[in-house]
């Protein structure tokens, strides 16, 4: 690894058809060539344990630690969510914990609106910051994080396709907002990457999930790819991409404290 030059604040190297750890080890060395820091989400406890194990042995990945769908009693996996980010260096988050409404309104709503509330909890008692997961559900999700004041809590809300008027909400209650391939050529999310202060920016891959920046479907995604995602915000706001690397990065430490 050459120093910190990027950070792709969103990627999921270990999921479904990935739980090995196989498929992501050629991606993090294309990463570290690059200087690309990976913060990989392990949502649900059954990616925590590979999650965790790719932390040691590649000094480019951190984890985002959830209990999205507690296995077994909550408390217990709950209790064992606290453990595991007091214990394990490389947790640097919470998440992603969120609601979706992209397929409408989920019909266990409520107790998906609890879990962020858990979430919420969990990341003030260990002291690290909240990833937020929105499909299209931003009113709600800013009124959660309100009514549990978690702006002393702070985090990132990842893919953020809200309005911007939300977006100065969210960065009202400390999150910063983190953008992907997409942002970059679709129409309406350019046009947010346009007017959003740069301090409060981050950039994401969300591979393998979202199309690539240049390539889009032609490649599957993954964490090397947020240096086009730099150089597509840089070309929107119209400044040199090394402006974009360098403030995206510098969000990303700050709010990760990944230089601690
Ligand atoms: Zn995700």
């Amino acid at each position: 690894m050459i120093g910190i030059q990027y950070v792709d604040a969103h990627a999921h190297l270990i999921g479904r058809d990935r739980e090995s750890g196989q498929w992501a080890i050629p991606r993090i060395q294309r990463a570290a060539e690059k200087g690309v820091v990976i913060l990989t989400i392990a949502q649900v406890p059954r990616l925590w344990e590979a999650s965790l194990k790719l932390a040691k042995e590649y000094d480019n990945v951190f984890i985002i630690l959830g209990a999205s769908h507690p296995d077994g009693s909550r408390l217990e996996t709950f209790e064992k969510l606290v453990r595991t980010c007091k214990e394990e260096p490389s947790v640097v988050g919470i998440g992603e914990i969120g609601l979706d409404y992209r397929q409408g309104k989920p019909s266990d709503i409520a107790q998906r609106k609890e879990q962020l509330r858990e979430h919420i909890q969990v990341a003030r008692e260990v002291n690290l910051p909240l990833v937020i997961h929105d499909g299209k559900a931003t009113l709600d999700i800013l009124r959660i994080l309100e009514e549990e004041a978690a702006d002393d809590v702070g985090g990132m809300i990842h893919f953020f396709t809200g309005t911007p008027r939300q977006a100065e909400r969210a960065i009202e209650m400390g999150f910063g907002l983190s953008f992907g391939g997409p942002h970059t050529y679709a129409r309406p999310l350019r046009e947010l990457v346009r007017s959003l202060p740069l301090n409060r920016i981050l950039v994401e891959t969300d591979s393998p999930m979202l199309a690539p920046p240049k390539l889009r479907k032609s490649e599957p995604n993954e964490p090397s790819f947020v240096v086009d995602v730099v150089k597509g915000i840089a070309e929107i706001r119209g400044v040199d991409a090394e402006e974009v690397r360098a403030a995206t990065t510098a969000n990303a430490v700050r709010l990760f404290r990944l230089d601690e």
